[in-house]
């Protein structure tokens, strides 16, 4: 065992904790292409935008100036009953790998809702409940947002109500049921509870459902609901802003130590863990204070970076969305159902596309049988079992660290660790049993959805 000068677990005092989240776009020069109206093409305007989302989040969502957004007491307080969260230093993972590198991961998986989603969902329901609103409509895929957000909502005294994707309701019926023990009710979509809902039915019967159909579900439940406004926990700027909790302990734990990062990673799904680990350093980077190479990671059977196109997409199937521009696999692409790993969002946070774009930041794509080796090999040595989501930043940090040990480069690695995987045993099952296939889409299968990409300008 090497000789242990960093503690193990790096913990912030509550003192220390951050009392403002940071917004990056303020210090970004090419500003993130703003959401557009689907009929008129033109910039979501506030007013448009406050039929869907409550008023506070559509100031935050369009606020491309202000740097900082104090976090309310309020909200600060609910962070204290599981932040901050831990950066560990993986001594037994660089040992197990014997690589010179130094491996770091912040660990956002110790709340009941097991992922960094908790992050987000108290300061929407937040705001919702300032608002006066009776309640909130979402979407959950693999089910993590939709207990944060259940969470967030029982703590506030808000109605929840969640479009759960189809397959997902079926194989989790735990995550289920644990948005049901903190009050929120849970309908599989598509549903024929909604308009688009019945729609998609009828075009696909005997459809499992997607991330886009369950949020064009529940947008239209908000819209058509008095009181009830729609909250989404990834993808948007708001989201980005509120996770750079994430980033900032971890920038406030290494800053106590004299630890600079060379490589900062993460998962890449809606961008919103990724975005909020390396809001401080890019930052720093774009402020030209510091240099980091920062790698998203996301699976090669969904990959809207590395494949996508940076181009005007609904966020949504049913195309009920304001337009946003991204790096996308177009609006109607369903990740083979075989895909056990989540991160299944058919675009990414405009935010984090622009920085891409700019060449501020890598991307690349993992399989996932090498996600789930990497993710046993993880539990094994640091005794954490991580979600498969987290376990791609995993697999990346692991084989970066591996070419350290080839160069002998003493380089420091951090990485996100965004949650734990016990809902996720099927996926580890089929991994155990040699059944688990790696699906990647053709070419000609991304671009029949990228042929169906909105015409803009
Ligand atoms: C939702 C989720 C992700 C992916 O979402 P991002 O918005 O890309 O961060 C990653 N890990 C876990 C555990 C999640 O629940």
């Amino acid at each position: 065992m090497k000789q242990q000068a960093i503690p193990y677990k790096i913990y912030l005092d509550e003192a220390e904790m951050p009392k403002a989240w940071y917004n990056l776009r303020a210090d970004m020069k090419n500003k993130p292409a703003p959401l557009l109206n689907p009929g008129t093409l033109q910039p979501m305007t506030a007013q448009e935008l406050s039929g869907v989302f409550c008023d506070e989040l559509v100031q935050q969502e369009l606020d491309n100036d202000t740097p900082y957004f104090e976090i309310p007491e309020e909200i600060r307080s609910f962070y204290k009953m599981y932040r901050p969260s831990p950066l560990v230093r993986a001594y037994c993972l660089e040992e197990k790998l014997q690589t010179p590198a130094k491996i770091y991961y912040k660990f956002e998986g110790n709340n009941t809702s097991g992922s960094h989603k908790l992050n987000s969902a108290i300061a929407q329901a937040y705001y919702a409940k300032k608002q006066g609103l009776k309640g909130v409509t979402t979407e959950t895929g693999a089910g993590q947002w939709g207990t944060a957000l259940s969470m967030a909502c029982a703590y506030l005294g808000l109605d929840c109500k969640v479009y759960m994707v189809k397959c997902s309701y079926e194989q989790k019926p735990f995550r289920r049921e644990v948005m049901r023990t903190y009050g929120a009710s849970v309908t599989p979509s598509p549903s024929m509870e909604t308009e688009v809902g019945r729609k998609i039915l009828a075009e696909h019967p005997g459809t499992t459902g997607s991330l886009g159909c369950a949020i064009s579900e529940a947008v239209e439940k908000a819209v058509t609901s008095e009181g009830y406004r729609y909250v989404l926990g990834s993808v948007l700027n708001q989201v980005l802003l509120h996770q750079s909790v994430i980033g900032l302990e971890t920038k406030a734990a290494l800053d106590k130590y004299g630890v600079v990062p060379d490589i900062i990673i993460g998962c890449a799904g809606g961008g919103s863990n990724l975005g909020g680990l390396i809001a401080p350093f890019m930052g720093e980077k774009l402020r030209g204070e510091r240099d980091y190479r920062i790698i998203a990671v996301e699976p090669a059977s969904c990959p809207s970076f590395t494949r996508g196109k940076y181009a005007y997409d609904f966020c949504d199937t049913g195309m009920v969305c304001p337009l946003a521009k991204m790096y996308t696999l177009g609006s109607g692409f369903i990740p083979a159902p075989n895909h056990a790993g989540g991160l299944r969002y058919h675009g990414m946070s405009s935010i984090l596309s622009q920085l891409y774009a700019d060449g501020l930041m890598e991307a690349r794509s993992v399989k996932q049988t090498d996600v789930f080796a990497a993710a046993e090999m993880f539990a094994r040595v640091e005794g954490i079992l991580p979600a498969p989501e987290s376990s791609h930043a995993i697999r990346a940090a692991i084989d970066e660290a591996l070419k350290c040990k080839e160069t002998g480069e003493e380089k420091t690695i951090v990485f996100g660790l965004t949650g734990t995987g016990y809902f996720d045993m099927y996926a580890y099952e089929a991994y155990h049993d040699g059944t688990m296939q790696n699906y990647i889409p053709t070419d000609e299968e991304i671009q029949a959805t990228l042929d169906k990409l909105p015409k803009v300008e």
